[in-house]
């Protein structure tokens, strides 16, 4: 991959220090921690405030491969922090959605649930000055960006609130509440991103994240850090939308003693005709997909190669997966995931399984026990998802023959000919044999009227196989 030196400092500037690549967040860490490869532990965090989509998924099962791959330990954590948007509702479909697709989490956490963990992280930021109360209101830093903007500098938040005295801080608090900012160190924060290459950022061009609302409410870029540090995060792969939030975290990080994990970016999805996914996420969750007949494996396997030059293969199981998985492998340009490309991936799943896989499907459908192995050996060729399944057997428990004008005769003849059941695996060849002779008809002319007759369809199942499954000759 071409891992060419980005800069994020949002002046798109080349970089200006000139270090060599390489120059990571933590340059010794990752790679001791390569060496010990049961020591990888990577995490899903999940806002809960909607249904999983093929956006988090696909960050999901990166996660979760580089875990599975090392031995490691894969936790999905939920960023609950955000207590009117986060809704136990999503917790429990994004956990269906996981199982649905076995991306099976080893741990499970929740950000609500360690409130005092971030507390104390407050407190230390505290003691090491690295923690500010500002009192803005969202009016007065939108004034400040646009006298900023009009004078041609940068919005950076001018960290004000370091000027005021303890009286005034008494008073504004009292008068409206205050907020707290991370207060970074005004440097260049460097990392070499598994995806996007060495990265630089210039900190001075970021406003001073706010961390704890005025409202106590503690936001995801410290909790995020909190956990990653506690929880022994060594791999965190995320959208490209996270690339600044980085900048600051590698900072947060180290301000409260930590190691900071290797970092991966995934450039974002789109829709099929290039739109922000976020216009489409309606279509596109998981239970869309599900509802529509998309296999797990179909899935997984598209969003395992998405973004990578590799050619999509159906791999039917995430062993198979993460053996091949290498998040280096994904380039930087944005993807288009169009659904359409999970149905040839899914039809070939359903081609491989045997009866057995797929038994409760069979017998969901109506399929009695001692034909459904044949009934499936017949039909697995011409079904796109399961629910074709239950249309096939309603075709041959009750089929509706379509007969054209013009083979009316021809189809009745046929049909006087063919003996009574029951029909084995000859049949269909003795008859359509017998037939040929009889009335000089061939190929599509011979074939089409009885495949019609019998099915009611153009296009189906292999008729030698078909015959010998039907309970009785069809009524015209
Ligand atoms: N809750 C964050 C999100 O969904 C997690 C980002 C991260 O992985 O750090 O965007």
């Amino acid at each position: 991959m071409d891992r060419k030196k980005i800069d994020r400092d949002g002046t798109d500037a080349p970089s200006r220090n000139g270090n060599p690549p390489g120059g990571a967040a933590d340059p010794e860490g990752p790679a001791n921690r390569e060496s010990s490869p049961s020591a990888t532990v990577t995490r899903f965090a999940p806002s809960p405030t909607g249904h999983l989509h093929v956006g988090n998924l696909r960050t999901a099962l990166m996660n979760f491969l580089i875990a599975r791959k090392a031995g490691g330990t894969f936790i999905l954590r939920f960023d609950d922090t955000d207590p009117e948007r986060s809704k136990p509702e999503f917790i429990d479909s994004i956990r269906a959605d996981l199982e649905w697709l076995g991306l099976i989490w080893d741990r499970e956490e929740r950000q609500s649930l360690r409130l005092d963990r971030y507390s104390s992280a407050k407190e230390t930021l505290i003691a090491e000055e690295r923690l500010y109360e500002a009192f803005e209101t969202p009016t007065e830093l939108d004034l400040k960006r646009k006298k900023q903007l009009n004078m041609g500098h940068p919005p950076v938040y001018d960290r004000a609130a370091l000027k005021l005295t303890e009286d005034e801080k008494d008073a504004l608090r009292t008068e409206r509440g205050g907020h707290w900012r991370f207060k970074l160190d005004r440097a260049r924060v460097e990392w070499t991103d598994g995806i996007v290459g060495d990265v630089s950022i210039d900190a001075a061009s970021v406003s001073d994240p706010v961390l704890i609302r005025g409202d106590g409410q503690v936001l995801y870029t410290l909790a995020s850090v909190v956990d990653d540090i506690e929880m022994g995060v060594t791999h965190v792969v995320r959208g490209s939308d996270h690339v600044t939030n980085t900048a600051t975290q590698i900072q947060i990080i180290r301000a409260l003693g930590g190691e900071a994990p290797r970092f991966a970016h995934h450039s974002l999805l789109t829709g099929a005709g290039g739109e922000a996914l976020s216009k489409r996420l309606g279509g596109l969750s998981l239970r869309d997909l599900r509802d529509g007949g998309a296999e797990p494996a179909a899935i997984l396997s598209l969003m395992a190669r998405l973004g990578t030059s590799e050619p999509v293969e159906l791999r039917p199981g995430l062993d198979e997966l993460a053996a091949e998985f290498d998040v280096g492998k994904f380039g930087t340009a944005p993807v288009k995931f169009d659904e359409a490309d999970l149905e040839p991936l899914t039809a070939r799943l359903l081609r491989s399984l045997d009866a057995e896989d797929v038994a409760a499907d069979l017998s969901a459908a109506g399929v009695p026990g001692d034909i459904a192995s044949g009934f499936w050996d017949a039909v697995r060729d011409n079904i796109g998802t399961r629910a074709d399944i239950a249309e096939w057997w309603n075709i041959l428990s009750d089929p509706v023959p379509a007969v054209e004008e013009s083979d009316q005769e021809f189809v009745r003849t046929a049909l006087d000919m063919l003996p009574d059941p029951p029909w084995t695996g000859n049949s269909w060849d003795d008859w359509t044999a017998e037939l040929k002779s009889k009335t000089g008809r061939k190929g599509k002319n011979l074939f089409r009227p009885l495949r019609l007759a019998l099915t009611g369809r153009e296009r189906g199942p292999e008729m030698a196989k078909w015959l010998p499954l039907m309970l009785g000759k069809p009524k015209l």
